[in-house]
């Protein structure tokens, strides 16, 4: 169901146009727009800015084996499930990846920043992209499964967050979450990434507990890579100059190194294994009621 954000009213209909108060959302860019106040005026749309982004991430070992988990813990859990929508979505990087392993699941993928959907656009043809403020959710009991993939560390109210993903989710229906973990990590990477905590295992789950939500299954993951993301960050934890994007520009040689263990760590995980430490945690977890 549609939820109308100028009146309250909810309502089944295919199209973006309350029956009560007529109100419809803006349109940017040909998706629909639903925080404009927070889209910015499109000016910074670089199209270069978001490739280089996708060149990354289609690199990194980091993006990559975390999209290997991800479409396990889909498969494992919500096997069964007819939609998937990502808050958040980025450049599609993972939207794309569930498109291909996921043909049957109906997709929808947001982002704040509108411009940011033209490239996903042009990766998922079939998802339907819109832009959304994750705090104000427009949906009630509609998606089987959402996911928001390092995602609610960057906003202050995080809880309403949850709670919003929870109206929109069916009963039942399931949350795939990951977050930077272990306040003691915090470093120049948080600051540069405008993290506004990572967070801790029990505070997380306390949180999804209190939002209404079942937890299905947790673990951390980066988790035999920690000591050296430890010593790496500890060797050099507040240096303004340092490079963020050399923790993923690292030679193909050592990222292949990094992929391989941390593919093995995957492997871990699907036989069972919950993690205690590590520098990021998935949650898996059901909307109970
Ligand atoms: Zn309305």
């Amino acid at each position: 169901m549609k939820e109308c954000l100028k009146c309250g009213n909810t309502y089944l209909a295919k199209v973006w146009e309350c029956p009560r108060c007529g109100g419809t959302p803006e349109t940017t860019y040909g998706f629909h727009c639903f925080a404009p106040e927070l889209n910015g005026d499109g000016e910074f749309f670089l199209p270069e800015s978001f490739e280089a982004l996708a060149e990354l991430e289609a690199e990194s070992f980091w993006f990559r084996t975390r999209r290997d988990l991800i479409m396990w813990a889909i498969g494992n859990f919500f096997s069964s499930a007819g939609s998937y929508m990502e808050l958040g979505c980025g450049t599609g990087f993972m939207l794309s990846k569930v498109a291909e392993t996921f043909p049957g699941l109906e997709l929808f993928g947001s982002e704040v920043v509108a411009a940011a959907l033209i490239f996903v656009a042009g990766r998922v043809p079939r998802a339907e992209l819109m832009q959304i403020d994750a705090r104000s959710v427009p949906f009630i009991k509609h998606f089987d499964i959402i996911g928001a993939f390092d995602v609610i560390e960057h906003i202050e109210e995080d809880e309403r967050v949850l709670a919003q993903i929870k109206k929109a989710l069916k009963p039942g229906g399931g949350l795939l979450l990951t977050v930077p973990q272990h306040p003691a990590l915090w470093s120049w990477i948080d600051d540069y990434s405008c993290h506004l905590r990572r967070y801790t295992a029990s505070g997380l789950h306390d949180k999804l507990l209190n939002a209404g939500f079942e937890i299905l299954f947790s673990t951390s993951f980066v988790s035999l890579l920690l000591p050296a993301m430890f010593l790496s960050r500890l060797s050099n934890p507040w240096a303004k100059d340092n490079d963020p994007g050399a923790e993923f520009r690292r030679s193909q040689r050592s990222n292949r190194l990094l992929e391989t263990i941390s593919l093995f760590e995957n492997r871990l995980i699907r036989s069972g294994i919950s993690f205690p430490l590590g520098g990021s945690r998935l949650v898996v977890a059901r909307r109970m009621h």
